[in-house]
């Protein structure tokens, strides 16, 4: 009789994903990124990178901050809940080879593919303040690529305005593979649903327009900030009925309280049952238990940086294990590869 097979241990799909350390994460990063990337850790093999070179691509005018960035990014991720020892948390400038990659894939990227990007344009209006038509700007799609295809990552984890970048980091990958020799795997996307979460003013939440919630910003000042925010100008007055499909506050309930607290809000607004000065305290019944853990493991952290610093180099070494393998590959199948000690 044959003895049992063993079943081959599945490989948990990889991951790769990250973020520019270019300020504070927010609590539109912590329901649109980071609650996701935490629930991965157990379901995933997990590379997150703080990108610092990207921060480079609008930021290289003024690269003061960019070091004390990556810290509070790590400092940030940490007291969010990734796990080190569950995934593997790097800074990009820390493992040289994703420049090397994104040398050589700048070669074989045609430039129509980058000018045709629609964030390229797009975010040079809206980022009027900086000259961003730059080599390195119009090439971050390229180092975007070489982050993925550095880990051979399964999967990617993209909001609907990422999914053009990961498109032609697909197609990028195709073309390495056609001239050279099937190297890289194509990574899919991993769309989840993201609840919309408005900052303070009711645009998009973004550092760059003064309206975010930090995870760091202390809870007064939260809660002051919360109780400034706009709502649906038709509520000039406590007894003018609302309409909480148009509030922005609404879209943080959404994000952030019960189902019983977002079915009171929707009845009670719409007939002017209770003021939004009450409407936001019941948002910040939800949204402050959420932060004060987070910012109580900050705390501790900021105590102890040489253990942050720590963990970085740690993730730093591990990623690297993982590139070093993929540039062996890269540069035998371009006939490159010089027979040195790397
Ligand atoms: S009651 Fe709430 S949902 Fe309605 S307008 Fe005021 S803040 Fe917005």
């Amino acid at each position: 009789m044959r003895p049992a097979e063993t079943p081959p241990t599945a490989r948990r799909p990889r991951v790769l994903s990250g973020f520019r350390s270019t300020g504070p994460m927010h609590i539109g990063h912590l329901v649109g990124a980071l609650d996701n990337w935490i629930r991965m850790q157990d379901t995933h093999e997990c590379f997150f990178v703080i990108c610092d070179w990207h921060a480079l691509t609008s930021e290289y005018a003024d690269t003061s901050r960019i070091k004390e960035y990556v810290e509070e990014m790590a400092l940030d991720w940490l007291a969010a809940g990734l796990d080190p020892e569950r995934c593997t948390l790097f800074v990009q400038s820390h493992v040289p080879e994703h420049a090397e990659l994104h040398l050589l894939l700048s070669m074989i990227v045609p430039l129509a593919w980058l000018e045709r990007v629609p964030t390229y344009k797009e975010q040079q209006q809206q980022i009027a303040n900086r000259d961003l038509t730059t080599y390195g700007f119009l090439g971050y799609p390229v180092l975007q690529a070489a982050d993925i295809l550095l880990y051979r990552a399964d999967t990617v984890p993209v909001g609907e305005d990422q999914l053009a970048h990961l498109e032609l980091c697909r197609e990028i990958a195709r073309r390495f593979n056609s001239l050279y020799g099937p190297v890289f795997p194509e990574p899919q996307a991993k769309t989840t649903r993201v609840p919309r979460v408005p900052g303070t003013d009711g645009r998009k939440m973004s550092k760059s327009y003064g309206n975010a919630i930090n995870l760091s910003d202390p809870i007064e000042e939260t809660r002051q900030r919360i109780l400034r925010m706009v709502t649906d100008p038709a509520r000039t007055t406590r007894k003018d009925p609302g309409n909480p499909d148009i509030c922005p506050v609404y879209d943080l309930h959404k994000a952030f309280s019960d189902q019983a607290t977002l079915d009171r809000v929707n009845v009670e607004c719409r007939r002017a049952g209770f003021g939004c000065i009450d409407c936001k305290t019941y948002l910040l019944e939800h949204l402050t238990p959420v932060l004060l853990p987070i910012q109580e493991r900050r705390e501790l952290l900021l105590q102890d940086r040489a253990r942050v610093r720590g963990i970085l180099a740690d993730g730093a070494r591990k990623a690297q294990i993982e590139a070093r393998k993929t540039m062996h590959q890269v540069r035998a199948a371009m006939k490159i590869d010089t027979g040195g000690s790397r």
